[in-house]
């Protein structure tokens, strides 16, 4: 099961939930059990494709929603 990094809204708290992609949407924040959390991505996945790789990777997946 993969693990996602999540940051809170609410609280700027920033946490790892291992969840199915399916139960993505539907994280909480465990410190403030705020649902209005945000998916984040390790920096290092964004800037290894930025340079002749496709684009398309991370934008045009089930990412866009975010933000
Ligand atoms: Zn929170």
């Amino acid at each position: 099961m993969p693990a996602y990094d999540f940051k809170c809204k609410s609280c700027d708290h920033k946490f790892t939930v291992r969840t199915s992609i399916s139960e993505r949407d539907q994280v909480k924040c465990p410190k403030c059990n705020s649902s209005s959390v945000k998916q984040v991505f390790a920096p290092f996945s964004v800037a290894v494709k930025s340079t002749t790789a496709s684009s398309c990777d991370l934008s045009c997946g089930a990412t866009t929603r975010f933000g």
